[in-house]
């Protein structure tokens, strides 16, 4: 094994470093995208939920607890978006330090069947990508302190980006007229970003996307789509776009196009984070805007 050993740091130091890395799970895509951003080359990394994949109605694998059962880190992002990774965290008894991103933000909450309930698409307000990163870091560094410094470096270098693209989708997403700022998606998953930039959002699904909007919900939001002259109806990279099309169709407004709300893109412009948010906004201010 010695002499194995020996050989392997002769031939492939590289693979042999990556065998020291942190190992760090991430529960969806967005999360993974930013934890790959700060971690680096220093972690090794796996992740639950893919792209243009729903984490509401997910179900883990055989693999997602082998890879809990051997992380350092889970990084999740709380509010109640992941109950199957509480799930499985208690029957897998990880050793792991487990952090939610999301800590720290002044959460929304909505009604739901009387009781009020946390709105867990944090995300979707960029402003929060301070705390969303500084969680990330933070939890780095504390458990690979040598690498402290370059945690601090990349993720200093992702805000920096992340606030241009805020002061950009402040200047288009604000500059639209107060006749224009309505709008429907398929599920509630916009609420944040609706409220950093005085958007009036409406969904035939609520936070979560795991039950279906009933006939007379539909019903109901195609009158309202007609009586306030709303103009745009977005479809989600996440869900079947047959439901948005009918209530367009029926109501007489426009597909907007498709917002990414709860995962990135498998390839393309929203494949990052920052992409995601970028096209989000582009989207949204072009449909809106009229051009
Ligand atoms: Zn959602």
């Amino acid at each position: 094994m010695r002499a194995l050993l020996l050989l392997l740091t002769v031939c492939l130091p590289l693979s042999l470093s990556a065998a020291e890395r942190l190992r760090v799970v991430t529960s969806f895509s967005i999360l993974a995208d930013m934890t790959r951003a700060v971690g680096g080359t220093h972690i090794e990394l796996t992740n639950m939920v893919g792209p243009d994949s729903d984490a509401h109605t997910y179900e883990t694998t055989p693999d997602d607890a082998r890879a809990v059962r051997k992380a350092q880190l889970i990084v999740e992002n709380g509010l109640g978006f992941e109950p199957w990774l509480d799930r499985l965290l208690k029957s897998s008894e990880s050793p792991a330090l487990v952090i939610q991103a999301s800590h720290g933000v002044i959460p929304r909450s909505l009604e739901e069947d009387g009781h009020a309930i946390p709105d867990p698409h944090a995300w979707n307000n960029l402003a929060n990508a301070d705390l969303y990163i500084g969680n990330i870091a933070r939890a780095l560094a504390t458990l690979d302190p040598a690498n402290a410094a370059d945690y601090q470096r990349n993720a200093a270098a992702y805000l920096v980006q992340a606030h241009a693209l805020l002061a950009e989708a402040k200047r288009m997403l604000g500059s639209l007229p107060a006749d224009r700022r309505s709008l429907v998606t398929s599920h509630d998953a916009f609420g944040y970003l609706g409220q950093a930039y005085g958007l009036a959002l409406l969904a035939p699904q609520g936070l979560s996307t795991e039950r279906e909007a009933s006939a007379a919900d539909v019903a109901a939001l195609i009158r309202q789509i007609r009586e306030q002259h709303i103009r745009a109806v977005f479809v989600e990279n996440i869900k079947d776009p047959r439901l948005m099309r009918q209530i367009a169709e029926e109501s007489g407004a426009k597909i907007g196009g498709t917002l990414h709300s709860d995962a990135l893109a498998a390839e393309g412009p929203a494949s990052t984070y920052l992409g995601l948010y970028r096209d989000n906004v582009e989207t949204l201010y072009r449909a809106l805007a009229g051009h």
